[in-house]
């Protein structure tokens, strides 16, 4: 009989056993151990017990077969990774240089197979007639959670405690009285848990326009050609992209094949979600990181099994177990959020190309404001492009989008944050009784310092990013290291009016109560809706009118439809601007394009105001006049000007240490090594230099940066400083490397 033996990565967490190890399959398991298995190996000296991944299955081994030690056991409440997704960590681990164990982790989001528990689920205890008039009756005391419910209700008899908790914003003090007055009953049921339940397949299809059906009927011909490719869909905010997306799916779907959606977190909101489940139904299901561990574990069998065809979730439903993929639909391609903070750093647009491609199935990105890369490569022909170029509801039009000058207003005497013709605006709105959202664009670290007279942020001569303060002292380049003495006067202008830009939503929520005492105000940042389910909250209670004023960071510019918002005030739009981020310019363009697609949605017209310091900035001066062409041939060549991704490859390379001094010297060291090698390959190598926060939790780390427009020479290096490493085994040892292509 043939022996065979299984090559196995052992699941433990450590940076140095990144390698795979041969063990014999006994005879009783031969059938048992496939490539995904989870299994119990001895391991080392002591031959403890360990869990490891079959990675792969060979009719020999690489080790001497005497001493070869056999599997244990295979682990049954391990969820198996099918050999689709091994293949797809192997191409991580090589792409984004991880561990394989790392890469593991990320194609497996749920490790432990969570037994089905009980679940407590509402179900309402009246018929149709009961079920209106209790509507009408909430209607008219204007209990709005009651009026929820039973419109709920009247879709689907039954729904689960937690949604209505967490996703309906039901308390418990509100659903205590329906209860006791014997309308619903709460119980507990042994159910697969599916975060959202509404009627099977109730269609509400619109008809679509001409540009629409000019993209579903081009991807159908190539479908049923049997091309797969990318598509990448341009199309203004309100477009209808969502409308062309369910048709997409439809089509695969009838094709017995199934879809992966992709929508950023922040956007994943219960009315989006909502809008897949009224055309699907219950072969739809959703993740989200609110969902317990369990209720994600059930999400990703319900799809092994096929009992949905498709997924909607943020980056990880792309590791979603569908084994007849059709398609993946990527919303809002140009999110920051599909890009992985952790190791393996993948960005989901690539994962998906290469998850694509191993299964046949096409892929469509979507958005108003396409990244430069996506946008890059359908110019270059590599994506298909589409465009839709009109909104898609009737009388639906774009704002009417005005700059103002904070410079000029300070100039003539106004020192409020609110211009006069925002503050002006913002009283009408308030007369009319029409909602207000004011949008505070800061992201991370707002750090700079600028000038209140010119409008000049203070930016490193060498890098074109902005300076950032370091303990009120010393301005610093992240990028090359420079660094001068904070300046008394601006080096623009002269003037003494420049100081470190720090508005917070806090801070701007006080003095719109100040300046609008009657009206009624919401703040949404992180301070509110770190609870669970407060986003969902804050946006249900302003779009059912709850407030005028909805103020907060860039999460109220996604995901929900308000009708009634007629006005949308930027307070500063430099706040994203004079980041210290080659981006910056493309992430500001992209939030003020979608928050002036917040105002307007319906037949009413609507106004933005965008207030900045630099009103001749091209991002902003494109986001206002909603040019996306024009941004991005300016911005394009910026980007090759500085040989900034994607006109050249970056690979970042931060190396961190809890010591200093190691730090230095190994950092030192590998810089050295690679500069020869740099020279005779075209690499441009800059740094090292700190990082952006240069200590967290005691870890100090620095960065390298290496420019090139070939990918494949970037990895040739990548690969031959893990090898000095290795080689410098005492030094390194104290210190880790992480890698980073953009
Ligand atoms: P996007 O995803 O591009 O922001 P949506 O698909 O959400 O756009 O569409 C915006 C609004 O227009 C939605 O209310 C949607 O129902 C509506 N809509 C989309 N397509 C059509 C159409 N062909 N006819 C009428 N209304 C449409
Ligand atoms: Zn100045
Ligand atoms: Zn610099």
């Amino acid at each position: 009989m043939t022996e065979r033996f299984a090559r196995i990565i052992i699941d433990i967490s450590h940076e140095k056993v990144d390698r795979t190890f041969d063990y014999r399959i006994p005879a009783g398991l031969l059938e048992e151990v496939a490539v995904g298995s989870l299994v119990l190996i001895p391991f080392g000296k002591g031959n403890s017990m360990r869990k490891g991944y079959v990675v792969g299955i060979a009719g020999h081994a690489d080790y001497d077969p005497d001493k070869i030690k056999e599997i244990a056991g295979i682990v049954r409440d391990g969820v198996t990774a099918e050999s689709l997704l091994i293949s797809l960590a192997w191409w991580l681990k090589e792409q984004y240089g991880s561990t394989m164990n790392h890469a593991l982790k990320t194609v497996l989001p749920v490790k432990q197979k969570v037994k089905p528990k009980e679940k407590k689920v509402l179900k309402s205890l009246l018929d149709h007639t009961q079920l209106l008039k209790a509507l009408k009756e909430a209607e008219k005391r204007n209990y709005k959670a009651r009026v929820r419910l039973f419109q709920a209700f009247l879709k689907n008899p039954v729904i689960p405690y937690e949604i209505a908790v967490n996703q309906m914003n039901l308390s418990a003090a509100t659903l205590k009285p329906v209860i006791e007055k014997g309308y619903v009953s709460l119980d507990c049921e042994e159910i697969y848990r599916n975060p959202v339940k509404t009627k099977t397949g109730k269609e509400n299809k619109v008809l679509l326009n001409e540009e629409q059906q000019a993209i579903v009927d081009s991807f159908c011909l190539d479908y049923s050609q049997n091309k797969r490719t990318t598509y990448l869909i341009h199309g203004i905010t309100g477009s209808g992209k969502t409308e062309v997306y369910m048709e997409l799916i439809q089509k695969v779907i009838e094709d017995g094949k199934q879809v992966i959606v992709l929508i950023p977190e922040i956007a994943l909101t219960y009315q989006t979600v909502l809008r897949f489940y009224a055309r699907f139904g219950n072969r739809v299901s959703m993740i989200n990181s609110r969902l317990s561990a369990g209720e994600r574990y059930d999400q990703f069998e319900r799809a092994r099994n096929g009992d949905i065809d498709i997924i909607i979730g943020p980056r990880s439903a792309l590791f979603t177990p569908f084994s007849h993929l059709g398609l993946i639909l990527i919303d809002e391609e140009h999110e920051g959020a599909y890009k992985s903070e952790v190791s393996p750093r993948y960005h989901a647009r690539e994962v998906a190309v290469k998850r694509a491609s191993l299964q046949g199935a096409s892929l469509v990105l979507g958005s108003a404001t396409p990244s430069l890369e996506a946008y890059t490569k359908a110019l270059q022909g590599e994506y298909k492009l589409f465009r839709l170029t009109e909104r898609a509801k009737k009388n639906s039009r774009l704002a009417t989008v005005s700059v103002v000058d904070l410079r000029q207003e300070l100039k003539e005497g106004n020192k409020s944050i609110f211009s006069r013709s925002l503050k002006a605006l913002i009283q009408d709105r308030l007369e009319r009784r029409e909602q207000v959202m004011l949008f505070i664009n800061r992201r991370g670290y707002a750090n700079f310092v600028s000038c209140r007279s010119c409008g000049e942020a203070i930016r490193c001569p060498h890098c074109d990013v902005t300076l950032t303060l370091h303990n009120n002292s010393r301005l610093v380049c992240h990028y090359c290291g420079y660094s001068i003495p904070m300046p008394e006067r601006c080096p623009s202008c002269g003037s003494p009016y420049i100081a470190n830009f720090g508005v917070g939503t806090q801070k701007i929520e006080q003095m719109t109560k100040k300046m609008f005492p009657a009206a009624r105000i919401l703040r949404m940042d992180l301070d509110t809706t770190s609870k669970k389910g407060g986003h969902e909250e804050i946006l249900t209670a302003f779009s059912e009118g709850d407030a005028d004023i909805l103020i907060g960071t860039q999460m109220i510019v996604k995901g929900h439809d308000f009708p009634n918002v007629t006005l949308v005030g930027v307070m500063a739009a430099d706040l994203s601007l004079n980041t210290p981020d080659y981006r910056s310019s493309e992430r500001t363009f992209q939030l003020l394009t979608q928050a002036a697609g917040r105002a307007g949605r319906d037949f009413r017209n609507g106004d933005v105001i965008i207030q900045t310091y630099c009103p001749d900035h091209y991002s902003i001066v494109a986001a206002a006049n909603q040019d996306y062409e024009a941004f991005y041939h300016q911005e394009m060549a910026y980007r090759r000007l500085m040989k900034y991704p994607p006109a050249s490859g970056l690979l970042t390379v931060q190396f961190s240490s809890r010591q200093e001094n190691c730090l230095s010297e190994a950092s030192a060291a590998a810089a050295g090594f690679i500069a020869p090698i740099a020279e005779r390959e075209g690499v441009q190598v800059i740094g090292p230099v700190e990082a952006s926060v240069y200590k967290i939790n005691d870890i100090y780390r620095k960065i390298l940066y290496l420019k090139q427009e070939n990918y494949d020479i970037l990895i040739k290096i990548r690969d031959q400083i893990d090898g000095f490493s290795e080689g410098r085994r005492p030094l390194f040892d104290q210190v880790m490397i992480q890698y980073d292509f953009s």
